[in-house]
C-alpha cells in the first residue's frame, strides 16, 4: 500500500467543478486584487474561525511582516521567537531590523517555553512570537503574563492552527495580533500563496489593511510607506470553495490523530501530547524516536510517506550564524530536530491507510 504524506490532487479532485466555477465567476467580474472574493473570504474565514475580523494578504509571511510594521517594531527592539518553528516566525523581527532573540521550546508541547522566554527577556523585549506549532496552541496565559510584566506585545503565529482553540477560545485574537497562512499544504490552503492578519484591535487591523495596499487610504494618496501585499481574487475564490469543508476536515485530522494515539505501540517513541489548555488541529502528527532516520527509511520501504519537520532548529540556521548561538544553546529544540518524524495526517487518508501506518510502525524493530 502507498500512503502519501501530502496529496493535494486527492484533496482537490472532489471539488474541482466548484473551483472552476469560482474561477469563472472571478473571470466574469474581474476583481483580481482584493475585491468581492477577498472581502467574502475575510468575512467567511473570521466567522468560521470565531474572530471578529481579518485582513487578507498575500501570504503568512506577509502577515507577520505587516504585524511587525503595524506594531512599529524597529532597531531598538528585541523580539523573542521560538528556536523550533518554521523560519518565517523569525522573519518578523528580521524584516523590520529588530533584534531576533530565541527561546527554547517545551519538550512536551513543542511550543515556546515560558520559562525560556523569561530567561531570555530584557528591558528591550517588545514582542513575543507565540507559534501554535503543528496545530497546538502555545501556553498563551503564561506567555501573556510575562508579556504584561515586560510591557511587550504577543503575536500569534497561527499559520498552522486554523480552528485551533486555547481554553475554548479561537487562536488569532488572544494575543495582540495573529498571522494565518493559506499556503496549499496548510490546514486551509489555496491554490497558491495567501494569508491573513487577525486582531481584536480594530485600529491595528485598519493599519494593516492600509499597509497591504501601498499605505494608501484614499486612491493615490499615500499616508504611510506601504507594500503590495494584497490577497488575490482567484486565491480567495478557491478558498471560498474550500472554507465550508474546513470544520469536517479538521475533525478528520483529530480522528486520525486519535487513531494514532490509540494504535501506535512502539518502544522509545514519544507521541504528541495535547495539554488540557489546547485543542490541536494536528497540522502535523509529529512523534519522536531516538532512531528516527532508520524509522523513516523503514516506513519509506513500506510505501509510507513521512517528513522531518523540522530538521534544523532556527538558532543553528546558516543565516543566523553570526547571532552568537551554537550547538547547546537550546537543547530541547536541538533534541526535537534530531528525533522528530511527522506521519501522514491529511484528512483525505482512508481508515485502511491509517491502520496500515499503525501496523507498519508497530512492526518496526
Ligand atoms: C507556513 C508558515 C508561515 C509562513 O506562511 P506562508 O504563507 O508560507 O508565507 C509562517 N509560520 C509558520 C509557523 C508556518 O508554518
Amino acid at each position: 500500500m502507498k500512503v502519501p504524506f501530502i496529496d493535494l490532487k486527492r484533496a482537490h479532485d472532489p471539488i474541482r467543478g466548484e473551483i472552476l466555477e469560482a474561477f469563472a465567476r472571478t473571470l466574469d467580474h474581474g476583481e483580481f486584487c482584493l475585491g468581492t472574493e477577498v472581502s467574502n473570504f475575510e468575512t467567511g474565514f473570521a466567522a468560521v474561525q470565531g474572530l471578529s475580523c481579518v485582513v487578507g494578504v498575500g501570504s503568512g509571511t506577509e502577515a507577520l511582516h505587516l504585524i511587525a510594521c503595524a506594531l512599529e517594531l524597529g532597531p531598538e527592539d528585541e523580539v523573542i521567537v521560538p528556536a523550533f518553528t518554521f523560519i518565517a516566525s523569525a522573519w518578523l523581527p528580521e524584516y523590520v531590523g529588530a533584534k531576533l532573540v530565541f527561546a527554547d521550546i517545551d519538550p512536551e508541547t513543542y511550543t515556546i517555553d515560558p520559562k525560556s522566554i523569561e530567561s531570555n527577556a530584557t528591558e528591550k523585549t517588545k514582542a513575543i512570537v507565540a507559534t501554535h506549532l503543528f496545530g497546538l496552541p502555545a501556553d498563551m496565559d503564561s506567555i501573556q503574563r510575562i508579556a504584561d510584566q515586560l510591557g511587550a506585545k504577543v503575536v500569534e503565529d497561527a499559520a498552522q492552527a486554523h480552528m485551533a482553540k486555547y481554553k475554548g477560545r479561537p487562536v488569532g485574537e488572544i494575543g495582540d495580533a495573529g498571522a494565518f497562512s493559506f499556503y496549499p499544504t496548510k490546514n486551509l490552503g489555496g491554490l497558491g500563496e495567501g494569508g491573513c492578519v487577525s486582531s481584536k484591535n480594530s485600529a491595528l487591523l485598519e493599519k494593516v489593511a492600509i499597509l497591504r495596499a501601498h499605505g494608501s487610504k484614499e486612491r493615490y494618496l499615500n499616508h504611510f510607506v506601504g507594500y503590495n501585499n494584497r490577497m488575490e481574487g482567484l486565491q480567495a475564490a478557491a478558498l471560498n470553495v474550500k472554507l465550508p469543508y474546513l470544520e469536517a476536515k479538521t475533525e478528520r485530522r483529530r480522528e486520525i490523530a486519535d487513531k494514532y494515539a490509540q494504535g501506535i505501540i512502539l518502544q522509545n517513541a514519544v507521541l504528541p501530547h495535547e495539554p488540557n489548555w489546547g485543542r490541536s488541529v494536528f497540522h502535523m502528527y509529529t512523534l519522536q524516536h531516538p532512531d528516527r532516520d532508520r524509522l523513516k527509511t523503514y516506513l519509506a520501504e513500506k510505501g509510507i510517506g513521512t517528513d522531518i519537520v523540522y530538521p534544523y532548529p532556527l538558532h543553528l540556521q546558516p543565516c543566523f550564524a553570526d547571532r552568537g548561538y551554537g550547538v547547546g544553546s537550546f537543547p530541547e529544540s536541538e533534541k526535537l530536530a534530531k528525533h522528530c518524524l511527522s506521519l501522514p495526517i491529511v484528512p483525505e487518508l482512508t481508515d485502511a491507510e491509517v491502520d496500515y501506518v499503525i501496523e507498519s510502525i508497530n512492526a518496526f524493530s
